[in-house]
């Protein structure tokens, strides 16, 4: 068998074999951002990669080139590495965008992962989003080194000169810019009073059903009205507005308010079965401790709060209590850090420039 693979490799038949390859490229295309829409654009009629003979292909075991669209994240990573562990050999993987470089604008995102960690990448496409044209680049580049056994760059950059110790840079690096600001001036409060003829006797109404248990209530745009209520009267409120026809909940949300000390927790309800109700969400406003961030679960009133609260739980570690899956890792990668959207989150740093 090594023998046949020897000859193939290096008989007389060798430059058959490398002319094949060249012209089968056939890359199966891992999707995973914006940067697919520029590979869609390199094999349209404008730029046409066929061509060249690169043909995007969908099956990974049939494929011999993988390129990256892109942003790859710590869950995306796996199937980037089962996919390029089952091709055949040989194998090639290019990567397109700033994100599959360095992060792109995720750069320091906790769930960023670079590509080249994960596969060994032969070619990178720069850019956000790269040009079809630096794509097809990678590929004529990928062929030229099947062909001649030498990767070539095509670029010739310019030579940087070593600063001497001691001596000031030329040019000023930036500094790194802050991301956690610690104490914004931005007010986190209910949104402002909107305008909405209609929304005067649906405000009514939800008083009425809500009694006592409304802080305070506001319109805060057509067919949009939020609600505040104290962290102990929640469930209670939530039972009665499920009675009026709130029968679901669309989104739960979190937000951090490190300055403050305090979580904001929110839960955008609406309703499929009164029609009255069915254009409106009504977002019902609480808040809590950040030191102790316990809230109580609404599974029980709406279950389709479940899935956002066990997300959330993971996110901002906020407990819901009465939730199962409290305490357990559902939905993040295993090796995600704790609470990665909690504001004090230390993001990931990279020194890539010297300072003066
Ligand atoms: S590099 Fe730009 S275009 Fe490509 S995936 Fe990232 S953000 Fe999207």
């Amino acid at each position: 068998m090594d023998e046949m693979i020897e000859f193939l490799h290096k008989g007389p038949l060798a430059p058959l074999k490398k002319w094949g390859t060249k012209f089968s490229i056939w890359p199966t295309h891992l999707v995973t951002a914006c940067c697919g829409v520029e590979l869609a654009h390199a094999f349209a009629s404008g730029y046409d990669g066929e061509r060249l003979g690169v043909l995007n292909f969908g099956m990974a075991r049939q494929t011999n080139c993988i390129v990256v669209e892109g942003a790859i994240t710590r869950k995306m990573a796996r199937a980037l590495k089962i996919t390029y562990e089952q091709m055949p050999d040989p194998k090639f993987v290019i990567v397109m965008g700033a994100c599959g470089i360095k992060g792109g604008i995720f750069w320091n995102g906790y769930n960023m992962v670079k590509p080249f960690e994960v596969v060994p990448v032969k070619y990178f496409a720069p850019g956000c989003p790269p040009t079809p044209e630096s794509l097809l680049r990678c590929f004529r580049s990928l062929q030229k080194e099947i062909d001649t056994g030498e990767a070539k760059n095509s670029i010739v950059y310019p030579e940087v000169k070593k600063v001497e110790e001691g001596k000031k840079r030329a040019k000023r690096v930036p500094p790194s810019p802050k991301y956690v600001a610690n104490n914004p001036s931005v007010i986190v409060d209910m949104p402002r009073e909107e305008k909405w003829a209609e929304g005067k006797e649906v405000v009514a109404k939800l008083s009425e059903i809500l009694g006592e248990l409304c802080e305070k209530i506001k319109i805060t745009g057509k067919n949009r009205v939020a609600i505040r209520i104290k962290k102990d009267n929640f469930v209670e409120a939530a039972k009665k507005m499920l009675e009026a026809g709130f029968d679901h909940v669309k989104s739960v949300n979190v937000v951090d308010v490190p300055h403050e000390n305090k979580f904001i927790v929110e839960y955008v309800t609406s309703s499929y079965l009164n029609p009255e109700y069915r254009s409106i969400l009504v977002t019902l406003i609480s808040e809590i401790e950040r030191s102790d961030p316990v809230f109580p679960s609404l599974i029980e009133v709406w279950p389709s709060a479940d899935y956002l609260e066990r997300e959330l739980h993971e996110l901002f570690g906020v407990w819901f209590e009465g939730n199962p899956w409290m305490g357990r890792k559902f939905l993040l990668a295993p090796d995600t850090p704790e609470t990665p959207l909690r504001k004090d989150f230390k993001l990931q740093e990279e020194v890539y420039a010297g300072g003066e």
